[in-house]
């Protein structure tokens, strides 16, 4: 049940949506986790089960690529996780043309998939795969069988077991130009919602204070407080899947009543 500050926060939240010209939203890994994707920090993130040096650096994955597929393969939960209803609030707001641009830390692709189709991967995507030896690059359903059955890639061309998806890794640079449009999106937002991110990791942790040094209106929804959570107007203490939906519904009471 929401408390009645919660239903005044999401009003709030949907006047500076419904009101905006140019709405940005920015996720991380909770907008996913309702999906069955766990998260990194957090409760029950992966860092307390797995060493993000060994397992999520490209240094760990030269030294062992059978512990990240490992990992990897809990991450994605073996490729079955659907969207779940707040990547469809946020691709309902781009067809109502008040979101203007997705920019996502997480790499499972689960805001196309919702039907979103201005998407910044700054972290990259699952989709395709490269070997690291010979560059012979696959796509995720060519080995989909194999990591079903828990087996790891090994390169169809040179036999190399450096087959690695690209996606950013510790210790690897995030792809300049995503990055940089990104930034551009963050500065031209005047309303930038943050959905699902502790906000600790660079770039996330820069995103909003572009956004909100450049004016926007500023909307947080995520289940804990987050070290940013004093340069937000709004925020919102929550689970993603149950709050954006409320607030998508607001914003077409709102739109409805302005036309
Ligand atoms: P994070 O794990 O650091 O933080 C996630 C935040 O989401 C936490 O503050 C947590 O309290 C909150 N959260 C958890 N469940 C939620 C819910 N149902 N509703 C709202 N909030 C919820 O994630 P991050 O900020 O994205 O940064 C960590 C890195 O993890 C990123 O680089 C990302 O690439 C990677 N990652 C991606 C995936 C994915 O693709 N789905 C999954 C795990 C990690
Ligand atoms: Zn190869």
């Amino acid at each position: 049940m929401l408390e009645s500050s919660d239903i005044e926060k999401i009003n709030r939240a949907a006047e500076i949506l419904a009101k905006s010209k140019y709405a940005v939203v920015f996720t991380g890994a909770g907008i996913s986790a309702e999906s069955g994707i766990p998260t990194f920090r957090g409760e029950d993130g992966l860092w307390k089960k797995y060493d993000p040096e060994e397992v999520a650096s490209i240094q760990g994955f030269r030294r062992n690529p059978r512990a990240f597929w490992e990992f990897s393969m809990e991450l994605m939960k073996k490729t079955s996780a659907e969207p779940n209803p707040a990547h469809y609030a946020i691709a309902e707001l781009e067809k109502m043309g008040i979101v203007k641009a997705v920019i996502t830390q997480n790499i499972d692709m689960l805001h196309q998939r919702a039907g979103s189709r201005k998407v910044y991967e700054l972290h990259g995507s699952i989709e395709k795969l490269k070997c690291l030896d010979c560059r012979e690059e696959y796509t995720w359903e060519d080995f989909t069988d194999l990591i079903q059955n828990s087996e790891i890639p090994r390169c169809r061309v040179c036999g190399s077991w450096y087959v690695k998806p690209k996606v950013v890794l510790f210790g690897e640079p995030l792809p300049s130009t995503v990055l940089y449009q990104a930034i551009e999106e963050s500065r031209r937002a005047d309303a930038f919602l943050v959905v699902g991110s502790s906000l600790v990791v660079y770039p996330a942790a820069e995103l909003p204070y572009i956004a909100k040094s450049n004016g926007a209106k500023m909307i947080i929804v995520n289940d804990e407080c987050t070290i940013a959570d004093s340069i937000f107007d709004v925020v919102i203490h929550g689970k993603a899947g149950v709050i954006l939906p409320k607030i998508v519904e607001k914003v077409k009471e709102i739109r409805g009543s302005m036309s």
